[in-house]
Parts: C-alpha cells; structure tokens; sequence
C-alpha cells in the first residue's frame, strides 16, 4: 500500500464524521486499506449503541459520563447520535443541562480534541482566515457564547464552550441538523473568573474581560465575516450576561438570520406551556391576570410575549399590558421608581392604580400585596430567589382561583421559587405547575428551551427566512400550547422531542411566509418535506 493511501485510511478512522469504528465493512476495509487498523470483527450500529452504553452507564458520576460522551463525540459522530437518539430521557441531561454546568466548570481538564472554534482576542485580525477552512463549507448553524453567563455559573471564561457544542448536539438530536453542518464558537475575550484565570491548566486567553469599545468591535468583525463566510446561516446568541445579550440581539437581529435563545426561546417556551396551561383552566388568555416575579432577561422576554398573545387574541396593547403586574427586587415595579433597566419601564404600573389596594408595609409592595389584591390566576418565578413563592403567597392565590397557574421557573433545583410538591399540597393539587428544573415530581412539566429552539432553528432554514421575527416566535409557542393531548403534563414527553421540532418548525416556516421573510417556494414547505430534510444518526456508505 502506498504512504498516501495508508495516510487516507488513518485519516478516514481519525475525522469523527466519517470514522465508523468496527462496522466499516469488509468491503470497505478492502477499498480503503483499512485491515489492521481495525479489529476483524465487523459489527453493525445497534452493536456499538449497546457497548457504548454499557460503559457509560458503569461511569461512577454524571460528569464522568459528560466526559465520555464529548470524547465519544469527537471520535464518532454517528454513534454519539444514534446513542443519544436511542435514549433521550436518559441523554439529555447528560449532554446538556444539568451536567453541562459541570462540564464547563471543568472543561480545561476534559479537552482532548479539537471541536469548533475558540475566537481569541489576540487573533482578532485572523477572524477571516479561520473561518475560510474548507472544513466548514457545509455549516448553516452557529452557537455562539462569549462564556460570561454560563447558567447560573456566571463567568467561566472558554469553558462556556461547553454551552455550544451541548447546543448544537441537541440541534442534531431534536431538529435533524447534519453534524458537519454546526459550528460551536466562543468568542475568547478573557475571563474575570480569577480562580479560572488562575489555574495552570486553564486553555483559554488568561487576561481579563475585553469591554466597551473593542468588544463591540471585536464582536462586529466577528459578525462581519460571519455574514462574507456564511451567507443564510443561523446564529443563535447563548448565554451572553446580561446587556451585552440585549445590545448584541438588537444590534444584530437585522443583519443576521439569529436570535437569542436566553432571552426570546425562552419567552416562547414559557409562554406555549402557559397557552397549554391556559387550555386546562377554559379561561382564555385574555381575562387572565399574570403576576411575573423577577423581570430579567427571562421575565421581561415572557412578558413581551404574553403582550402579543393577548394582543393577538384582541385586545390592546394597554390592555394587555394591564393584565400583566411585574415584581421586582424592589417590589412591584412602578413607573416613579427612579433608574429602572428598559426592558422594565414597558412593565412598569402607574402608582395611581394602586392607591386603593391595602398593603401590609410602607416602603416597598412586596408579592404578598400584589397577590392578595390582583388575585392573580397566573404565576411566573424568573427571580433565581429560592422559596420566593412561600406557604402564604400559595395559599392566598389558591383560596382566589379555581385553578392557579403557578411557575417556579428559576434553575437550577436550589433556586427554585418553590418546591412542585409544596404547591401542590397548599394549594389542594389545585395548581397546574411547571418547573424550570426537573424535579421528578409527577404531573408537573418542565419548561425547557429545548421544546422550542431546534424546532425554530429549522423552520427558520427550511423557509430561507431573512430573520427570526416575534412573529415566529409567537408561531412556535402557539404551536407548543397546542401539541400535548391528554392528562398529565403540559408538554409532550422529551421522546417526542423530535416530533415537537418539526411541528415547531412547519409552524415557524409558514409564519416566516405570511410576513413575507421567507425565501423558499412556498409550496415546498410542507411537513414531509421538513420531515425529510431531518438527518438520522446512520452511517452512510463511504464511496
Ligand atoms: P436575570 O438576572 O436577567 O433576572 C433576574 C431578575 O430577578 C432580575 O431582574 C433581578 O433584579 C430579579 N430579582 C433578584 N432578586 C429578586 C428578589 N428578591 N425579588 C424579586 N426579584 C428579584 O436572570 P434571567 O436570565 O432572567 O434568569 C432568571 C432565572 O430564570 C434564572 O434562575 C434562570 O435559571 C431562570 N430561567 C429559566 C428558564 C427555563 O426554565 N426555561 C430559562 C431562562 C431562565
């Protein structure tokens, strides 16, 4: 055999997209010089699936089991597919939230292999050329994080690459997108996580944060060659801190096909559970009176939403917003407290309104006083302030409400607003409730984004939108609200979830042709046609 045919045989084993491990065939072994390279058992799919997950499961901790599969991952993409495809219940939580928070925490100890792109500040002037390896021809999604606001981790410099690829790993598992056609960032632009700073064995850029200016330029030359190198792609903001998320969607929204999924997936999670919630208690969305505790990224984002469902139900936008009364760190937020954040004065009450309510205290008006005097039929926690939603607080919502929608969003499990099971027991097993955190407490949903982004991420490329608009993600949560039958939960089970994304997906496509962004023919845009643009974690014959 030749050096440059023996070189190709490794090569094919080494590239996680085209490595297939003991089922290469034999005639494939034959065609590609791949004897002895390989073990002579040929083995199938199903085969590598069950050994795989033999090992995975003798893994002695979560993170452990993380680890495995990022290297699994690296060395062979179809199986890491097929296996997280085989099982999502079990999978998920493994490749994504909860044991990602660890996994970037310590994801300088886990690197083996390169996947995606770290974009350092130092190489700001190489952003072009990085980018134009013909590798990534084929790309069409970028998840892309500067690593500030890992969760509810905070700063974790370069380890916020776990964020992406866990991302882009559900894009695949859920909406179908093709392995070689996601592209995980993160923008390196320094940590002020000292300890991260601090460790020998750190693999990111040890300076603190780049801000102001060059930031904002830094970003913009990264967005610039984006748009030369990839013109149509997706990208999605992740886990930005807080404004640098609002500035970079409301910079970028226009120029990009991209969204953020902190601020806007989540509003359309939260909201389609609230429309399935809403369906339950027969009281439409238009006479219902929603208190939102804590009025950050997620709360505002819900809020807006709620806004444009009620309005697209028929009321105003002042009515609707009249339904809505947002609380936060410093009460209910009325429009004669001094320096509120945007996003908070579209919330804010006028103090009028409330001069005939009776209140227990005379400095701030706390969620006891909001809850006793709007009787809220709905209530949304996104305040991270653990048992924020006390005994008293369920008790006097349940004794106003038939049925009291209540949402202890906040994760992880230790800042939960309240425990499921507690609001079930003050309030009777009266309330319906959904969690941001899983709780394993029966009956009760879990609102997680991943309900909601592949399914837009692929609507949104299958249409050949020019942009992610609220109307689309209005579509989505609507089409959410509407998918779960029957008792029990407010969402479809998480073995569905490839089924959401498509119905999700078909929602978005056909709203992106109503407001005239879409660029494919209409016609094309049919369920079976999404359905089979979606790829299976199968191998392909090597030819
Ligand atoms: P954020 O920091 O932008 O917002 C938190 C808000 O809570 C801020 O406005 C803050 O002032 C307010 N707050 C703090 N202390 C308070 C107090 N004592 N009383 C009332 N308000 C108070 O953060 P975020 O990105 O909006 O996330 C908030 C929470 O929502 C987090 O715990 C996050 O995990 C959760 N979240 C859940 C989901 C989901 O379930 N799908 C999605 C996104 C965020």
């Amino acid at each position: 055999m030749s050096p440059t045919r023996h070189a190709a045989a490794r090569a094919l084993l080494s590239d996680p997209l085209t490595n297939k491990g003991t089922a290469f065939t034999e005639d494939e072994r034959d065609r590609f010089g791949l004897h002895g390279l390989l073990p002579p058992h040929v083995g199938t799919l199903e085969s590598q699936i069950e050994r795989r997950r033999k090992a995975l499961e003798e893994k002695e901790s979560d993170f452990q089991r993380y680890a495995f599969l990022r290297e699994l991952q690296d060395s062979n993409e179809v199986l890491f597919h097929a296996l997280v495809q085989s099982d999502l219940p079990r999978m998920l939580p493994l490749v994504y939230t909860p044991t990602v928070g660890e996994g970037c925490e310590r994801f300088s100890e886990i690197y083996r292999r390169p996947r995606g792109l770290f974009l350092s500040y130092p190489n700001k002037d190489r952003i072009d050329d990085i980018l134009a390896d013909p590798a990534y021809d084929r790309v069409k999604v970028i998840v892309v994080s500067d690593g500030e606001r890992i969760l509810g981790l905070g700063d974790q410099g370069a380890g916020g690459m776990g964020i992406p690829i866990g991302k882009l790993a559900l894009y695949t598992a859920c909406a179908g997108i093709h392995p070689a056609e996601v592209l995980p960032i993160l923008l390196d632009l320094g940590t002020d996580n000292h300890a991260r700073r601090e460790d020998p064995l750190y693999i990111g850029w040890r300076a603190p944060r780049v801000r102001g200016k060059d930031y904002d330029d830094f970003v913009e030359a990264f967005v610039s060659a984006v748009n030369d190198r990839f013109p149509g792609v997706l990208l999605q903001w992740e886990d930005f801190a807080g404004k640098n998320a609002y500035d970079l969607l409301g910079r970028y929204r226009d120029r990009l096909l991209s969204f953020n999924d902190d601020i806007q997936g989540t509003a359309a999670t939260a909201v389609g559970t609230l429309l399935s919630a809403i369906r339950k208690t027969g009281v439409p969305i238009t006479e219902q009176r929603v208190v939102l505790f804590g009025a950050g990224a997620a709360g505002s984002g819900v809020a807006e939403m709620l806004v444009q469902a009620m309005q697209h139900d028929g009321l105003s936008e002042a009515e609707a917003r009249a339904k809505i009364w947002a609380v936060d760190r410093d009460g209910l937020i009325l429009s004669d407290i001094p320096r509120l954040p945007p996003q908070q004065v579209k919330l804010a009450r006028d103090p009028a309104e409330i001069a005939a309510w009776n209140l227990t205290g005379a400095n701030l008006i706390t969620l006891h006083d909001v809850i006793a005097n709007v009787k809220p039929t709905v209530l949304i926690g996104t305040s991270g302030q653990k048992s924020a939603f006390d005994e008293r607080a369920i008790r006097t919502m349940a004794e106003n409400v038939d049925r009291p929608v209540i949402f202890p969003l906040s994760n992880p499990l230790s800042r939960a607003e309240a425990h499921p099971e507690d609001v079930l027991e003050w309030t009777g097993g009266k309330a319906i409730v959904g969690t941001g955190s899983p709780f394993g407490t029966p009956g009760v949903t879990q609102v997680n984004n991943v309900y909601v982004f592949p399914g837009i991420g692929l609507g949104a490329l299958a249409s050949g939108a020019s942009g992610v608009s609220d109307g689309m993600f209005m579509a989505a949560a609507r089409r959410l609200g509407e998918l779960h039958e029957g008792d029990g939960g407010l969402l479809p089970p998480v073995t569905a979830l490839r089924e959401v994304a498509l119905e999700i997906a078909v929602a978005v496509a056909a709203q992106a042709v109503a407001e005239g962004l879409a660029t494919a023919e209409p016609d094309t845009l049919t369920r079976e046609n999404i359905a089979a643009s979606m790829w299976m974690a199968e191998y392909a014959a090597h030819g």
